[in-house]
């Protein structure tokens, strides 16, 4: 084993995998490595993969490909955890030194020969104490795995099973949180909504941390809309620290394709349930999840999701082209829209979003907005609203990590621009 001084760690996918990495350099740092952010100065690279879409997996292969030189001459040691298939485990086995389980990270200090600065005992990995990749914002995970089995979703095999966090476990890092100063939770989980932790089910656990006391915003993802309830509604309706945006992802417009998905809701059921939710929670921001391209949908089905995308007027669309993944019941299936319709529906959905999204955030012309500013460049602060727009505005370095009042004065698709108040 060569002598390990800095590690890099390279971070794939979603909030999840960015809050594991925090684990991993909890413990990393507890072993006496520093991190840097330049890849060719460290002597240990830690790579959380991420395998929802066959993209980010390529992208392994792509580098792996450039790092194997230092490797094969001592330089470096390379560490693979994170959501990965056995599939390309195998496959990946010849690039890294360990391929671990995000679960047992907690056994990566005698892999290193080092002893770590911390107690290893915790039953659970998220018990390990992470480093925050910020100063004032966090995720915290309430859940880890997934029970839906959505068809084309690879999350329940390379996560398992649904596993929520103890709530006294949550409450206590919340509370670590404020008490230092952080203005941002959001908890994470593939479906929050099926959270429960002995008595408290999420909307609780929501109305706990929200009666903190601090001054902070308090976020969630991701809901799952067969099981967003009333509670729930009324949780986010009443806190006084939850923010009015919520992701809830769709994925189709279309009966049949969402049966196929095996996702438990329709087209009207989607469309009543944001109604409701909008009504109860005025000027709430929506955003959701698409898949253009799964096995057999046609033209029709397609513009189904079109059609339900001009209907719910969308603040944010993550649209995403179907990709087969090794396991799940829709890989059995025909890929059989081709890649270029894909892009081409993509496209489509696209244009849609960029109207939809200008019109939602014209709204906002001359209304004051709160903001969390988290960055600076030549004069200019950026940040995120309570509901989750991109505001840009004119302000001082010294603003990073603070609320601010911001009046908006222009509105693009994808942000908004604003003088602060
Ligand atoms: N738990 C979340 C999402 C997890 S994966 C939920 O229930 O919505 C994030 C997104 O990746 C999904 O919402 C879906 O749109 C996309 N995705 C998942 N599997 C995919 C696949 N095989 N091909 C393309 N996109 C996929
Ligand atoms: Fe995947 Fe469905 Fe679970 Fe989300 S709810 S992680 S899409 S299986």
């Amino acid at each position: 084993m060569i002598e390990l001084k800095k590690y890099h760690l390279w971070v794939l996918g979603c909030q999840m995998n960015k809050s594991d990495g925090e684990r991993i350099a909890g413990v990393l740092q507890s072993c006496g490595l520093k991190p840097t952010l330049k890849e060719a100065e460290a002597d240990l690279l830690v790579v959380v993969a991420c395998s929802v879409r066959q993209a980010a997996i390529d992208r392994i292969y792509g580098k792996a490909r450039q790092w194997e030189k230092r490797r094969g001459s001592g330089k470096l040691s390379t560490i693979l955890t994170g959501c990965v298939l056995d599939l390309d485990k195998n496959k990946m086995r010849e690039f890294f030194d360990l391929i671990i389980p995000i679960k047992d990270i907690k056994r990566l200090p005698d892999f290193l020969e080092k002893k770590a600065n911390l107690d290893l005992a915790a039953a659970s990995y998220l018990k390990l104490p992470p480093r925050y990749g910020s100063k004032f914002q966090a995720y915290v995970p309430i859940l880890t795995g997934c029970n839906n089995y959505c068809s084309y979703c690879v999350v329940p095999y390379v996560r398992g099973r649904e596993i929520s966090r103890p709530a006294k476990e949550v409450m206590a890092e919340c509370q670590w949180l404020l008490q230092n100063g952080y203005k941002e939770i959001t908890l994470i989980g593939q479906n929050v909504n099926s959270y429960q932790s002995g008595r408290y089910d999420f909307p609780e656990l929501l109305e706990e941390i929200d009666s903190l006391k601090g001054n902070f915003w308090l976020r969630f993802a991701t809901s799952h809309p067969k099981d967003l309830s009333d509670e729930l509604i009324e949780a986010m309706a009443r806190g006084k620290h939850l923010t009015p945006h919520l992701h809830l992802p769709i994925q189709s417009g279309d009966k049949k394709i969402l049966q196929a998905m095996n996702r438990h809701y329709t087209p009207g059921q989607y469309l009543k349930l944001v109604a409701k939710v909008k009504q109860r929670i005025p000027g709430l921001m929506i955003s959701t999840d698409v898949i253009v391209g799964y096995p057999g949908e046609t033209k029709s089905q397609f513009n189904n999701t079109a059609k339900i995308m001009r209907q719910v007027l969308f603040d944010m669309v993550y649209i995403n082209k179907y990709s087969p993944r090794g396991g799940t019941a829709a890989a059995k299936l025909a890929d059989n829209v081709s890649w270029r319709e894909k892009k081409r529906r993509e496209k489509v959905l696209n244009g849609i979003l960029k109207r939809t999204a200008l019109e939602r955030n014209k709204k906002l012309i001359n209304k004051t907005v709160r903001v969390l500013v988290d960055g600076w460049k030549q004069g200019d602060c950026f940040g995120k609203s309570d509901t989750f727009k991109t505001v840009v505005f004119s302000g001082d370095q010294k603003m990073i990590g603070k609320f601010v009042a911001v009046k908006i004065i222009s509105a693009g698709s994808w942000g908004l621009k604003g003088e602060l108040v």
